[in-house]
Order: C-alpha cells, then structure tokens, then sequence
C-alpha cells in the first residue's frame, strides 16, 4: 500500500470537508452570471474548460445559461464524481463532463476553447503561471474569467496581511493584478468585486453546522481539529479585515 503524506492526507481532509457544501469558494450564481455577462460569442460550438471546478456549482451555471460544452476539471476525484451526478441529474450530461486532473499540467489541446474559467482556484497555480500556462489551450480572442483574492487598498493591517501572504504569497492589489493580465497577453475586459455575500452568507454560515458534524466525526484527531480551526480564523479575519481584501473577478481576452 502506498503511504499517504501528511499533506494528502490534508488535502483528502479538506476535501471531505467541502464535497458536503454547497460550495468550496466564495461566490454565488449572481455573479458567475455577471461576469458571464463580459463574454463575446457564446454559442452552441462554444468550448469551455471550468479549472478547480469543485463539486460544480458554478460549472451548473454556466452550463444553464450557456449552450456551451463544458470541461470542468478538479484534482479530487470526489469532486468530479459529485459534479458528474448532479449534471445526470439536471439532465446536462451530455454539455457538462467532469475529469480529474491537474491545472498545471492540463490534458486538453492547443487552442481548443473559447473560454477558460476557474473560481477560487488560480491560487493554486499562481496567478501569473496560470494566465500564462492556460492561455496555450485559449483560441485567439478567447476569454479568460477567473475570481482571485486581492487586496482592496495599498497598506493593509499586520494580521491580516501576514494571514494571506502565508496563504497566498502572490497576493496583490488589483490594479497589479490587471496589469499582470495585461502583461500575460490579455486584454483586460473587466474587474469586479465579489459582495460579502459571497463570503458570508455562501461560504461562512454553510461552514458552520458542517463544522460541529465534522468534529464530531474526527475527534481527536489533531489535524481535523487545527483544519477547522484555521477556517474558523479565517471567518473571524474576514469580519474584521474584509474593507482590505476579497475576490475579485478578472475577465481577459486574448490577445
Ligand atoms: N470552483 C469551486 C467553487 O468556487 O466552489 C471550488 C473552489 S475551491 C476554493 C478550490 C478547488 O481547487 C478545490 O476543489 C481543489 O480540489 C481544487 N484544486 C486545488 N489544486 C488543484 C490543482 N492543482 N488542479 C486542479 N484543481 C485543484
């Protein structure tokens, strides 16, 4: 048997934490439909590629409001295996089709979509390395539509500052973060902030009846306990810090 690494076992943690909720990122279909709202072109030959995709929620939407077919891609085959149920059950099986794989190193060809879209995921990659390795699969005047956390102004407290850098060590303005678009080899066509209730009302308060059922059912174990405890600091920040930070949705055409 393989032995499995602590930070798998983590990643495997986190996972089983999320596939429960509703969603595992900030955001909501309200704006997924808003950005949706930037792109040019959509039709029935539309292909779409939905990186760090999830159980799907937002992958859902955009297949309801498009007549795209769409490639939603996770590293956790738990994901995947929820996102391909609910898309049977929405009868969208045959437009929306979940795969497991990694956003680094993606298996699709050259040029073969119209739109790469990605919430709550870029960080994964990095933002420059994935608007650079993901602009190989976009067709020319293909678009590019992600959310990534951001700062909101140019100094920001201690605490909250050292929290995301240690999270995400890229984090940066978001006058930074178009200019990086831009520099990658897109035009920038848009850049909006995601409301509170993307963080609050989506993401916090769903979190926390998964919370108690989840500690219920790893007690004692150390690493589940710390995990929920990270998020429950992360919820605490956010109340306090959220005029200097939040996820902004970057929309890009390639140039
Ligand atoms: N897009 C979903 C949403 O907004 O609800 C999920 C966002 S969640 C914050 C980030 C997702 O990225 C997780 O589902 C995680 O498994 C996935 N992920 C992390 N690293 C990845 C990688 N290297 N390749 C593909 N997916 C990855």
């Amino acid at each position: 048997m393989e032995e499995i690494t602590i930070h798998e076992f983590e990643f495997a943690l986190i996972n089983e934490f999320f596939t429960e909720l509703e969603r595992q990122g900030p955001g909501s279909p309200e704006e997924t439909i808003r950005a949706l709202g930037f792109i040019g072109n959509l039709s029935n030959k539309t292909k779409i590629a939905d990186l760090g995709c999830g159980t799907g929620t937002q992958t859902m939407v955009l297949a309801q409001n498009t007549e795209a077919t769409i490639t939603a891609l996770d590293l956790y085959a738990g994901s995947i295996d929820k996102l391909n149920a609910t898309a049977g059950k929405l009868g969208l099986q045959d437009r929306v089709k979940g795969i497991v794989g990694s956003m680094d190193n993606l298996p699709f060809q050259n040029e073969e979509f119209e739109l790469i879209w990605s919430e709550g995921a870029i960080a994964n990659i990095g933002f420059e390395k994935g608007l650079n390795h993901w602009k190989g699969f976009l067709k020319k005047d293909g678009y590019i539509a992600v959310t990534y956390e951001s700062w909101f102004t140019d100094e920001r407290p201690d605490e909250i500052e050292k929290w995301w850098v240690d999270a995400v060590p890229e984090i940066s303005t978001i006058a930074h973060n178009i200019s990086i678009m831009q520099k990658t080899g897109y035009i920038p066509v848009a850049a909006f902030t995601l409301p509170e209730s993307c963080w609050i009302d989506n993401y916090f308060i769903p979190q926390k009846a998964r919370q108690e059922e989840f500690l219920k059912k790893h007690r004692g174990n150390k690493i589940a306990e710390d995990m929920i405890a990270f998020m429950k600091r992360e919820a605490d920040l956010y109340l306090k810090y959220k005029q200097y930070y939040g996820y902004v949705f970057y929309i890009g055409k390639k140039i």
